[in-house]
């Protein structure tokens, strides 16, 4: 009953709901934190925590890549999670902060958290953009014409469930991948005598087989991996357990699947322990629909 409610005490009630509401907020993080850490995404068919948030959790591109940014934000100074609690910290700001630490070497992260409490996103921006001690980053804003979206309509057609994005990224990854290929015909006399090594012949057997996307599997729903950026050669039977570099054991899995299937064999502490990078790559972007086409902003992974 709102409406019957004084002025004073409509002020007063949506405080407390404001309360809550960044109580969940912290609770929300607090689960994709964990559910990051496991990787446990790709078991959803999801190659990352944004798809997971997008395809699962039903959160738009914006609301998803706010909350991952948010999260790693949060795994680079902890101290976050507590100031977007007690209200002094946003999502945006929390945001801005992860993207200057990917940036930028700073060692005292609490103090900078501390210093942009509290301040307008304009301020902060400002205070980031004076502390900044590399060139800008390097995610490259581009905005696609009409004319360049039809010709990837008509490529998309055989990219089922990939967007735009991926669909370009799918391309050069093609492209690497073929003239890395003809680098190693080229030094194929050198056969490496690693158990690890994988010939030539297996990866053109495996890439006809997997067909350019992820060979991984989803456990709850069954379905095969629909990823197809980022693919990666994986020794199903690790070498260690006497698996060897036929392509009975070799499959191709993506980013996530591959990570995942680390977290499964060797546990997710030890997988944190070898993951050092306090900021895991991983590709993020946001795509817009703007008057002259659809924009799209990313940060390239391995940042
Ligand atoms: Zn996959």
């Amino acid at each position: 009953m709102i409406y019957k409610l004084s002025d004073k005490q409509l002020v007063a009630q949506i405080k407390i709901k404001v309360k809550e509401e960044k109580e969940i907020i912290v609770e929300v993080l607090s689960y994709l934190e964990e559910i990051d850490r496991r990787k446990l995404f790709v078991d959803y068919g999801a190659s990352s925590l944004f798809k997971f948030c997008t395809r699962v959790l039903k959160y738009s591109d914006a609301e998803a890549a706010i909350r991952v940014k948010t999260v790693r934000a949060i795994k680079a100074a902890p101290i976050i999670k507590q100031k977007i609690q007690d209200g002094s910290l946003n999502l945006t700001t929390a945001a801005s902060i992860y993207s200057f630490l990917k940036n930028n070497r700073i060692k005292n992260r609490s103090k900078l958290v501390e210093h942009v409490c509290g301040r307008s996103s304009k301020e902060v921006k400002n205070i980031l953009n004076s502390l900044s001690k590399n060139p800008p980053p390097r995610g490259l804003k581009i905005t696609l014409t009409e004319h360049l979206l039809k010709k990837l309509e008509k490529v998309g057609r055989d990219f089922d469930d990939c967007s735009e994005l991926e669909v370009i990224e799918c391309l050069i990854d093609k492209y690497i991948e073929q003239t890395e290929h003809s680098k190693a015909k080229r030094a194929s006399s050198q056969k490496s005598k690693n158990q690890r090594y994988i010939t030539r012949e297996v990866k053109e057997s495996v890439d006809k087989r997997a067909n350019n996307r992820c060979e991984g599997f989803s456990p709850v729903t069954g379905d095969r991996c629909t990823s197809r950026v980022n693919l990666q050669y994986d020794h199903f039977r690790p070498i260690s357990l006497g698996g060897d570099s036929s392509a009975e054991n070799i499959r191709k899995l993506c980013f996530g699947c591959n990570q995942r299937a680390a977290v499964k064999a060797i546990g997710v502490d030890k997988m944190m322990q070898r993951d050092s990078t306090t900021l895991s790559p991983g590709v993020e972007y946001y795509l817009e629909q703007t008057d002259t086409g659809l924009q799209c902003s990313f940060i390239p992974p391995g940042r």
